[in-house]
């Protein structure tokens, strides 16, 4: 539907010779792609240098969910989060880490020194375009170690931005209120399961088909027996082989809006925590004064 409309407006504004698209703060779009260039100014100072990086990935999400569900899913987070609290939307961005579906359809698993290596040019571009702030709201359950080690290993270089990574810490009242909900074990609700298929269900309903999501099986097979202090690159296959892990059936609306509405007052207030912080660049700064004055005549402090 979006895209339709996007195409709609993209012929109608070609024969138009005067600016009828032009923005008023009140209609000023969240999203990098829709903000024009004599709008951009009022996007930073408005956002205070703000960007999200949303990311998600391409994977099988069941038989029943679609391969883009972990981006749709932070999308729509960040632009129901904007109205709110307005930060500018980065395009698409599904280049992370899915190795572990390589054996399923519809996998984009790109090599992983380039997946780092995008992840690092698309932030410099940010960057470049003049963003102090960038946050990240991932989608997908396998990305979250690359995003640290990359987030940790942005102390390699002195740079103009700070980049965060939204990571929620666990809700207990919001967990007890979402168990009242669940129709199967929380303790087996994960990949493509009733909560993430939930939050599908209460955003974007027609790209979700329940009929199917019995066609496989969620549960874990249990294929390897190693004790809990060991960890191996196989273990996400040896459990669940159909790259599917819960009962997506047991969906309902109720629980994904609870997530999303959740969710969404979580990202608000990181938003607004983003904004009003100067203090990470000023010491992302001192820091690398003291880099570069090491070993030099300079005085140090
Ligand atoms: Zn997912």
């Amino acid at each position: 539907m979006r895209f339709a409309t996007l195409i709609v407006f993209a012929c109608c504004a070609a024969s138009l010779p005067t600016a009828v698209g032009a923005q008023t703060p009140s209609a000023l779009p969240a999203r990098w792609d829709e903000l024009t260039a004599s709008a951009w100014p009022q996007a930073m100072e408005k956002s205070a240098k703000t960007c999200i990086l949303p990311i998600g990935i391409l994977e099988k999400h069941g038989p029943h969910a679609p391969m883009g569900s972990d981006i749709v899913h932070v999308r729509e987070l960040a632009a129901r989060a904007t109205k709110q609290e307005y930060a500018v939307i980065f395009p698409e961005y599904f280049y992370g880490q899915i190795n572990e579906a390589r054996h399923q359809p519809g996998a984009f698993a790109l090599p992983a020194r380039l997946a780092l290596e995008l992840l690092e040019a698309t932030c410099d571009e940010i960057g470049r375009n003049g963003f102090k702030r960038i946050v990240i709201l991932n989608g997908h359950g396998g990305n979250p170690e690359m995003i640290r080690y990359f987030i940790q290993t942005r102390l390699e270089r002195r740079r103009s931005y700070v980049v965060y990574f939204f990571t929620p810490a666990r809700d207990s009242a919001v967990t007890d209120r979402a168990a009242t909900l669940h129709r199967s074990d929380p303790a087996k609700d994960m990949h493509a399961g009733e909560s993430e298929t939930s939050t599908l269900v209460y955003t974007v309903p027609g790209l979700v088909h329940l009929e199917h999501a019995k066609d496989e099986t969620g549960t874990d097979q249990q294929r390897l027996a190693l004790p809990a202090d060991l960890y191996t690159a196989i273990w996400w296959y040896a459990r669940f082989p159909n790259h599917y892990a819960g009962e997506g059936d047991k969906a309902t609306r109720e629980l994904g809006q609870l997530i999303v509405d959740t969710q969404v007052e979580r990202v608000v207030k990181a938003l607004k925590a983003v904004k009003a912080d100067t203090r990470s660049l000023e010491l992302q700064n001192e820091f690398f004064d003291r880099v570069d004055a090491l070993g030099k005549d300079e005085p140090r402090r």
